[in-house]
């Protein structure tokens, strides 16, 4: 189950509350380091921690929170309302242009899962909408990447250009992009070339892509298991493309969250969606109020 050490940690300490008559200055202290602990051991950025921590304390103390009846559960309403907001308080929808296609690119590190979003998000748009989406197969690196997309795209149905790995990137876009105009797609996806780590050339790569295709969505694939690394990797890439919004994967595997946590405080970026399994019905909306429910339990 993801999160099961910070949901058990944060119990943990919200219990050594909710069994005082009455909550003290002291008592509050304590509680705001056993959740400060627990934060900073699910890998949340220290920042963010920081922040957090400080909020909830002057919310609690301002508010009268301790004279009050019922202190503990006011506290954690608190916390509950303020980890919500430090992931972005509401669900951020997909940017949609005004006029078809809709491109939507997608970025990130290799093996974070941006085949199988692409996939996963395509489906989902086929499904809820009916769209006729067209997938773009431009990581020509990893030659399975190709053979991947397609063998999706056969499975749900949905169309997928490519021109194999001897063709530069760009131009396959430049093409892929003419044939959505012609075939009247309502959808565009690039998948686009991942690397072990952020390189030039592959954000040269994707800058002229993200020149050339003009995306109304750029999203950035992030593997949440991969913690405070990831967090830095979204940095990276949103510093040179300027994405739009984050799709966290591997939610399923994440025990720790701290990517879930982070990720929107650090980066400004709202997580769009999560992808919670291999399945191609394995993504899910992102909500902050309901992810916040879940880490506290
Ligand atoms: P890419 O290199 O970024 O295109 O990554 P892939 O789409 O090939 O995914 C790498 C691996 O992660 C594959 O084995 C996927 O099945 C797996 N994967 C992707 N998303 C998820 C997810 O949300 N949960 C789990 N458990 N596995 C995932």
């Amino acid at each position: 189950m993801a999160f099961e050490g910070l949901t058990e940690r944060l119990q943990n300490a919200i219990a050594g509350l909710r069994r005082k008559g009455k909550v003290t200055d002291a008592d509050l202290r304590e509680t705001m380091r056993e959740i400060r602990l627990a934060l900073l051991e699910a890998d949340v950025n220290f920042d963010v921690v920081k922040t957090f921590i400080k909020t909830v304390r002057e919310r609690a103390t301002g508010a009268k929170v301790l004279e009050g009846l019922n202190p503990a559960q006011q506290i954690v309403k608190i916390v509950d309302e303020e980890l919500t907001k430090m992931m972005g308080e509401e669900a951020t929808p997909l940017n949609k242009s005004a006029k078809i296609p809709t491109v939507i690119m997608m970025s990130g590190l290799q093996g974070a899962g941006k085949t199988t979003t692409v996939g996963k998000l395509a489906l989902k748009l086929k499904n809820e909408e009916n769209a006729r989406p067209l997938l773009i197969a431009a990581d020509i690196y990893r030659p399975a990447a190709i053979d991947q997309l397609e063998k999706l795209g056969d499975d749900m149905k949905i169309p997928v250009f490519s021109l194999g790995t001897d063709v530069n990137p760009r131009e396959i876009v430049k093409q892929g992009l003419a044939l959505a105009h012609e075939q009247h797609n309502d959808y565009v996806f690039i998948d686009t070339a991942g690397r072990l780590q952020i390189d030039q050339d592959l954000m040269n790569e994707l800058a002229d892509i993200k020149d050339i295709a003009q995306p109304d969505e750029i999203l950035l694939v992030i593997d949440a298991m991969t913690g405070q690394n990831a967090v830095q990797t979204a940095e990276g890439f949103d510093e040179r493309l300027n994405v739009t919004g984050v799709v966290l994967t591997k939610l399923d595997g994440d025990t720790r969250g701290g990517a879930a946590l982070s990720i929107r405080a650090v980066t400004g970026k709202p997580i769009k969606f999560v992808g919670q399994g291999e399945k191609m019905n394995d993504l899910d909306v992102f909500y902050p109020d309901r992810m916040s429910s879940r880490i506290l339990g």
